[in-house]
């Protein structure tokens, strides 16, 4: 089923992409913040999978979550880029400009009877969540809130459900199946197991990121998704609305993550990672991208490198596949 028109109709299975097309790939920052080292390893890796294929690489500024935005930081978000020397090709892509087809493809679920108004608030979610049973861990992943399906097939309609409860109401998909296995291209086969109706659009009625993602990457014929394993529980949900929705899913790549000495995902708490910060410090982009190839095993410490210097050689076998632990000291030169 296609609900979709604008987007083409499925020509493939699930995971596959079209062969001997040449990649389209794109890097998505959300706009919520400044960009670190994880999102330039994360860029620097989808950019040189891209750029080795001779494949088109888009920009798309994911600027939905609406009071995470942060003022300037698309504009940040670009000179970083810009900085470190990965480039784009075509006009850069604004989320929130497509929102009427985000808008489209929600009220297009919504007719097919697959999306419900929920009305749930997030306090009512965890405690009806609270039971033992109703906990999962997905092995790697730490365990999410299962939605148990309080509003399914109990309101005819946004209006009414809002009118019912005088909350502005969430819409949800319908999870008939939850095994959505795929197959990673860097991890191997991957279960995809998803865990309940999730959120196609917010109580304030912004799409969740799954749809508008699902929509932009269909729309923009996006065949090569390489981003961080952060993101694994995210990719059944985005393939189960390729199926709905029609388009062909692009082929998944995910990372590991780049995590503190203490094992923990990179934050504030290991000290300023940010590319602003270490520009501030007079610290050169070949400075980051030889300490990011270091990191990944590529180079010898200390090495100056552009990312063109880096296609030749990129091969994602040769990725480690355990967590990258960064240290300021052992990766960046001392001399600053
Ligand atoms: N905008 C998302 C983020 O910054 C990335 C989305 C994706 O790669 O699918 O986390």
């Amino acid at each position: 089923m296609s609900l979709n028109p604008e987007i083409e109709p499925p020509q493939a299975d699930i995971g596959e992409s079209l062969p001997g097309k040449p990649p389209v790939g794109r890097l998505a920052p959300s706009p919520t913040g400044v960009l670190h080292l994880g999102n330039a390893r994360s860029f620097l890796l989808a950019w040189l999978s891209i750029r080795q294929q001779g494949g088109k690489l888009l920009l798309r500024i994911e600027d939905l979550d609406g009071p995470r935005i942060k003022a300037g930081a698309t504009e940040a978000a670009i000179e970083d880029l810009e900085w470190l020397g990965l480039d784009w090709d075509e006009e850069i892509r604004i989320q929130s400009h497509r929102l009427p087809l985000h808008e489209k493809a929600l009220q297009d679920l919504i007719s097919a009877g697959l999306a419900y108004p929920c009305c749930c608030t997030r306090k009512e979610i965890e405690e009806a969540a609270s039971a033992p049973h109703e906990q999962v861990s997905s092995g790697d992943h730490p365990s999410e809130t299962i939605y148990p399906g309080t509003c399914r097939g109990r309101w005819g309609s946004m209006e009414e459900a809002a009118e019912a409860t005088g909350r502005d109401p969430a819409l949800r998909l319908l999870v008939e199946e939850p095994a959505i296995p795929f197959f990673d291209d860097f991890r191997g086969q991957e279960e995809g197991v998803l865990n309940g109706d999730f959120v196609l659009s917010k109580r304030d009625g912004t799409p969740s990121y799954q749809l508008a993602v699902v929509v932009d990457d269909a729309l923009d014929g996006i065949s090569e998704v390489l981003r961080a394993d952060d993101l694994i529980p995210s990719t059944p949900r985005q393939l189960l609305l390729y199926r709905h929705l029609g388009g062909i899913p692009p082929r998944h790549i995910h990372v590991p993550l780049i995590v503190g000495p203490d094992g923990k995902r990179l934050a504030k708490r290991h000290g300023d990672t940010s590319l602003a910060f270490y520009r501030r410090q007079g610290i050169s982009p070949e400075e980051i991208i030889g300490a990011l190839a270091h990191l990944c095993g590529w180079a010898p410490r200390g090495a100056r490198l552009r990312p063109a210097d880096l296609v030749a050689g990129f091969q994602l076998d040769r990725l480690p596949s355990e967590p990258m632990i960064w240290e300021d000291e052992r990766y960046l030169t001392a001399d600053h």
